[in-house]
């Protein structure tokens, strides 16, 4: 991703969350030798996504040489939706990534991932940014 890329994924994340009180991060990284699922949630946990007030944070995880990613969303959220809660977002990701357009389908995924969160966390008076909106690497 380029500078300018990256700027307009911020951009996305930050008016996704203008939507909704849910916060949303990124994780960007090669190739994990754990299970990506189990990465993911071990990077969740450094990033101290669990720290949320209602617990609805939700992370896109992608590792790009293993051409994978995982949606994982907090407790606040799984407590309160279906198990397919994540498929739209994981759809709209997935296609984009298929025509190798990476930067893309992360901006489609958070603008999803914004749209269902407000349904069940809509945006109100008073929410404030509580996880950081930069790209983390790693
Ligand atoms: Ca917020
Ligand atoms: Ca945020």
């Amino acid at each position: 991703l380029t500078k300018e890329e990256e700027q307009e994924i911020i951009s996305a994340i930050r008016t996704a969350e203008k939507n909704t009180s849910g916060e949303i991060r990124i994780h960007i990284e090669a190739s994990s030798e754990k299970d990506h699922y189990e990465r993911a949630l071990e990077v969740f946990h450094l990033l101290k996504m669990d720290n949320t007030k209602d617990a609805n944070a939700v992370l896109i995880y992608v590792a790009v040489n293993d051409k994978t990613f995982v949606i994982y969303g907090d407790k606040g959220i799984n407590d309160v939706v279906d198990s397919n809660f994540w498929d739209s977002t994981r759809d709209k990701i997935q296609n984009r990534f298929k025509l190798s357009q990476f930067k893309q389908g992360l901006i489609d995924g958070i603008e999803e991932a914004g749209k269902v969160l407000s349904k069940y966390f809509p945006w109100q008076y008073g929410d404030t940014d509580e996880l950081d909106n930069t790209i983390s690497k790693g």
